[in-house]
């Protein structure tokens, strides 16, 4: 019997209806689907079953405070960008139990081992949300204290990555170096074409779980076809960045009149820090039911624009919206690079998106530039 198995960094032509089975053989090894799908007047992530379930046919309209779906004029299973969710929802859940104490007979149990967490397959992570998941593995696990709850559900997750043809008006991939080509680290990654799928195989478990697919070697013209897409979709991003020097850029402009400007804009609703993939900052909080008799320790999402965030002994550090404004772009671009050895942006374009001011971090920092 032929072997079944491509090899890593083949790159394979499947039928689009075989995704199905790929999909299958992840449910069969174990793994619970998560994936993009219709709800809430969005495409959002959530727990899927098959094909069926993606929104196929639908494209999302996106600009600065503004997101509409739109039917599409053919039936692409991946003919959209990214929504309002990303990943870090599961790898570094919104509301997570740190400890668990009960006051019983006259002593305290204490539980603090979780439940261990499902076996996540993340379907179609795009260039940029892959390049967010590194990065929040520098912030997690690259120091000498790592995160047990991140890792346990970072180390058995599944990434089949979906390469971007369509970059909708918000994104700036491109300008970040993320994408809209998936870098390094899926175990699959599909190319979109008009009849098939093109799947680059980026490991093992991804090759076992193309066995039953019915692939076959792409052909030289299929190759050309993904690569002329992704070209293209470089070409057409909806926004520009210019990163070059930007720490310096923006340690030397930290009286830059601009910040006045965005504060009498923000809101400082947080709504930025809630979108973006790459944003982790938290707080533990302790939580009592009535009886007196359980207390739960939680770690929550926070913010940098909440006020209660920078409030310290003494005061707050950041009264005003100038302040966390312009703490929040100046980590992004400048100090997270010093933190983690990596920008804290990928260009997704979700805080444009999603601000309910159209305030556009682009705009925003090439006005710091001079260019505005
Ligand atoms: S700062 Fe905005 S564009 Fe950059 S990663 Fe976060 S949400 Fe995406
Ligand atoms: S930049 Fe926009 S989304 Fe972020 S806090 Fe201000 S108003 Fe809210």
């Amino acid at each position: 019997m032929p072997d079944l198995t491509p090899t890593i960094g083949a790159f394979a032509s499947v039928e689009k209806a075989a995704l199905q089975s790929i999909l299958d053989a992840l449910k069969g090894a174990g793994y619970t689907l998560i994936g993009p799908t219709l709800g809430e007047g969005a495409i959002i992530y959530d727990e899927i079953q098959g094909i069926d379930d993606l929104p196929r046919g639908w494209r999302d309209h996106q600009e600065p405070a503004a997101y509409r779906l739109q039917r599409r004029e053919d039936d692409a299973y991946f003919g959209f960008v990214v929504g309002p969710h990303s990943w870090k929802k599961y790898l570094f859940p919104p509301r997570q139990s740190l400890m668990k104490v009960q006051r019983k007979d006259g002593t305290f149990q204490v539980t603090d081992e979780p439940d261990p967490p499902p076996r996540y397959a993340f379907i179609g992570v795009r260039g940029c949300e892959l390049q967010a998941i590194h990065i929040q593995d520098k912030v997690f696990l690259g120091g000498p204290y790592q995160d047990a709850h991140y890792k346990a559900r970072r180390q058995q997750s599944f990434v089949l990555a979906v390469n971007c043809t369509e970059p909708g008006g918000t994104c700036f991939c491109a300008s970040m170096g993320s994408g809209p080509r998936a870098g390094a680290g899926f175990d699959l990654a599909l190319t979109e074409l008009d009849d098939i799928f093109i799947v680059e195989v980026g490991s093992e478990v991804g090759a076992m779980m193309m066995r039953e697919s019915g692939w076959r070697p792409a052909g030289a013209f299929e190759l050309q076809q993904a690569r002329e897409a992704l070209a293209a979709a470089e070409k057409n991003m909806g926004r520009h960045l210019d990163t070059s020097d930007l720490p310096n850029l923006l340690y030397q402009n930290l009286e830059n009149a601009r910040w006045d400007d965005v504060a009498r804009r923000c809101l400082s609703c947080a709504n930025c820090t809630m979108v973006c993939p790459t944003c982790f900052c938290n707080d533990v909080l302790e939580v009592s039911d009535l009886s007196g008799k359980n207390v739960e320790r939680v770690r929550v999402w926070d913010s940098c624009f909440s006020i209660e965030f920078s409030h310290v002994h003494g005061g707050n550090i950041r009264p005003h919206t100038r302040a966390r404004y312009r703490q929040w772009l100046t980590h992004k671009f400048a100090s997270w690079i010093d933190q983690f050895g990596v920008i804290g942006c990928v260009g997704c374009g979700r805080c444009i998106t999603w601000c309910p001011a159209g305030i556009d971090v682009t705009a925003e920092v090439a006005a710091i530039r001079g260019e505005v």
